[in-house]
């Protein structure tokens, strides 16, 4: 398991990546928000462990773009104090747990397992299937016709979202919302361009175009 730790308090930094690799772990190590966000962004981590307050970058923005790139993986806040709004923030970006600091080190390495265990379960029922085609979220990988299909990340959430509404009519506005975010510096244009990635990827005609409307994947190609 490969965790991520950002945190930048060296010395605490130190001593839980010296005891999560104790405990088996591999960790990597950011000591501010900056560079967390860039090996978060890799997408190779099973969990991350952000702190709140980082120089360059705070942990809920970290957060904010790594749910915004589609990334699932669980992830623990850390918060200095224990204020409601602070929680709130943190699991209202999408964090799955959090622990307040101080914190001690049974409790910190509890909420890891359970929190692994529970993205495991995940999943595993985490696999969409429709038309020969089946995808695998969190892997960025679909197969079809025995062949194994890599997808970017955004390709991947795009496919998922059209799997998970087989047969259903998504406008292009709802799919940029959703892919891209209310705020995001995009237009339905790029809801287009992926489309066709997509497409030349499934080297079939599994998404249909409604014109005018939106698109829709289709169950029933064979
Ligand atoms: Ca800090």
């Amino acid at each position: 398991m490969r965790l991520l730790l950002v945190e930048d308090e060296k010395r605490l930094s130190d001593a839980l990546a010296a005891i999560l690799r104790k405990k088996g772990y591999q960790v990597d190590t950011a000591l501010d928000g900056e560079t967390g966000l860039d090996m978060a962004a890799e997408g190779t981590y099973d969990l991350l462990i952000l702190d709140r307050m980082l120089p360059k970058r705070d942990g809920l923005s970290i957060l904010r773009e790594v749910r915004a790139m589609g990334y699932g993986m669980p992830v623990l806040f850390l918060t200095a104090k224990d204020t409601t709004d602070d929680r709130v923030e943190g699991l209202d970006a999408g964090a799955d747990d959090y622990l307040v600091k101080p914190f001690d080190t049974p409790e910190l390495l509890a909420r890891i397992r359970s929190l692994l265990r529970r993205a495991e379960k995940e999943m595993v029922g985490d696999k969409l299937t429709g038309a020969g085609v089946v995808l695998d979220p969190l892997k960025g990988e679909a197969t079809y016709n025995g062949k194994t299909i890599k997808l970017t990340v955004k390709e991947a959430v795009l496919l998922e979202l059209l799997m998970k509404n087989i047969g259903q009519v998504l406008s292009k506005e709802r799919i940029l919302e959703r892919i891209w975010g209310y705020s995001a510096d995009v237009d339905t244009a790029n809801v287009d361009l992926y489309i066709h990635y997509l497409r030349k990827k499934l080297t079939n005609d599994h998404i249909k175009t409604v014109r005018g409307v939106g698109y829709y994947f289709d169950g029933k190609v064979e």
